[in-house]
């Protein structure tokens, strides 16, 4: 299997991490843990994105410096990932030294091979964007992200050769369909290469913004900042000694307003640079609210840990993975969220482990039987099997919440083979005894096999199951291991605890 290199934005660090953010993150996290199960060499990097005019007013809001801000927000960051256990292998941030010194290195290399030059500028710009806007993209004028009025600026700057790189970008997209994808934000990307792109200015004078990487061939200027950020994807790589191994294997997840710089700047920038492509750019939508956009500057802010205080890290992954369909917008609410606790979390799993559990308990003191399998028990075994092919297909395409709905067609069929064998009833009739021990078997393994798949998704759920099936890690590691083979007659279970208690509607 080739490697598998993941990033999620590096994040802005203008305000503390919120629902889109984390949304990225948990797919991330989800991709990593899920090749990881399946022998894939995985390497996962965030980051935070720490240069800028939005960054350098945040601070002088504070009423502190650049750096110290960003300190505090980068760290801000990374304790919210490591308390809602999102894993990654590397976090990178752009003031760090080489970060600095790479991006220094390729706008050098680039301004050496004539593909940046000087020039002079005029044109609208969104301080809040911090970039120049075509009249054609303003709407009624205004910024449409911002909804304010763009101001009229005329400097001299540096500006990238993008035009230049146009053709070349359109026969790529041609030859990989699959490199943008859902195959949507492909085609906006196609429609916007029907018009020219037109050259990328790359530099803010100092006059105006001293907050940034200075560039290597005029002290005067700083670099823009997605011709710094952007950079990172390979910089943290750089910096490891990884690039050569896992940079061809890039595959980006990033939100769809920032589709325009990954699907244009990025990959002319990485011709420029003389770097392959990456392989894949991943788009997600937004988490919408009283239908308007998730994002500080319309003041809807969803807090992950705060979530995690309330319901539970893995009841807000479920739902948030369940809910939105990869690429297109969803709703998020409270109530649903809530919804899909009680219903899918606490009825469809922590039902059926804690009935298993404790007729386990009841029959036989927790220690499991052996198996006599009969036709139901076969469809059972087939039902879970399936799901794992399906979860895989899924996973593939970023169909996280058919992967789900897959696993939980499996756990439908457990719940009603319950209903159907009627273990209860049967373990009236001491002769039937041997048969009730041998459906709580087929039952022990489809938890076992359930916490195996659900662990991408509900790390911790997988851990509790696994702990209650009394099961080590390695067990639940080895996907491989026959229906059947986990269990030898006699292994011990624990009596169940509630793995979803039931939460109150909110109000
Ligand atoms: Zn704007």
């Amino acid at each position: 299997m080739e490697p598998l290199y993941v990033t999620t934005p590096i994040y802005y660090a203008n305000g503390e991490p919120h629902l889109g953010h984390t949304y990225t993150t948990i797919v991330a996290d989800t991709l990593r843990r899920f090749w990881c199960a399946r022998g894939r060499r995985t390497f996962v990097v965030t980051g935070t994105d720490e240069h800028g005019d939005k960054i350098a007013q945040a601070a002088a809001a504070a009423g502190v410096d650049p750096k110290t801000w960003v300190d505090r927000i980068s760290a801000a960051f990374r304790d919210t990932w490591r308390a809602a256990g999102l894993e990654y292998d590397a976090f990178v941030r752009t003031t760090d030294a080489h970060h600095v010194a790479f991006v220094r290195g390729v706008l050098a290399d680039i301004h050496a091979k004539g593909d940046i030059y000087f020039g002079s500028y005029r044109g609208l710009y969104c301080y809040g964007c911090e970039r120049f806007y075509q009249e054609r993209e303003l709407v009624d004028g205004l910024c449409p992200d911002h909804r304010t009025a763009p101001t009229e600026i005329a400097e001299e700057n540096y500006f990238f050769r993008m035009g230049a790189y146009q053709e070349r970008l359109a026969a790529l997209l041609d030859a990989h369909p699959e490199l943008i994808t859902p195959d949507g934000y492909r085609k906006e990307v196609v429609a916007l290469l029907r018009d020219p792109i037109g050259d990328l200015c790359i530099s803010r004078p100092k006059s105006r913004l001293t907050w940034g990487i200075s560039l290597p061939f005029d002290d005067r200027y700083v670099t823009y900042v997605w011709f710094d950020a952007l950079l990172s994807y390979v910089s943290a790589l750089d910096e490891r000694g990884l690039r050569a191994e896992l940079w061809p294997h890039a595959e980006h997840l990033i939100a769809k307003d920032i589709l325009k710089p990954h699907a244009i700047y990025w990959p002319t920038m990485l011709m420029a640079a003389g770097l392959p492509s990456y392989r894949r750019l991943a788009v997600h939508g937004y988490w919408q609210m009283d239908a308007g956009k998730m994002s500080k500057s319309v003041g809807n802010v969803v807090r992950p840990l705060e979530m995690k205080a309330r319901y539970g890290m893995d009841a807000f992954r479920y739902y948030l993975l369940r809910d939105m369909a990869f690429g297109q917008d969803a709703e998020f609410s409270e109530a649903a969220l809530v919804a899909r606790l009680n219903g899918d979390l606490a009825n469809g799993l922590g039902n059926l482990a804690s009935r298993v559990l404790r007729m386990q308990q009841s029959y036989f003191a927790g220690a499991v039987q052996p198996r006599a399998p009969e036709p139901a028990d076969e469809a059972l075994r087939e039902a879970f099997a399936v799901a794992r092919t399906e979860i895989d297909a899924h996973v593939a395409e970023f169909a996280f919440h058919r992967a789900l709905e897959a696993l939980w067609r499996a756990l439908d069929h457990a719940n009603k083979y319950v209903t159907t064998t009627a273990p209860f009833t049967l373990a009236k009739d001491p002769a039937r005894r041997p048969r009730v021990g041998a459906i709580l078997h087929e039952l022990c393994e489809a938890l076992r096999v359930t916490a195996q798949l659900v662990e991408p998704f509900l790390p911790e759920t997988a851990c509790r199951l696994a702990d209650l099936l009394g099961l080590p890690a390695e067990r639940l590691a080895d996907l491989d291991l026959a229906w059947g083979a986990a269990f030898p007659a006699g292994h011990a279970t624990v009596a169940p605890v509630a793995l979803f208690p039931r939460v109150e509607t909110p109000a």
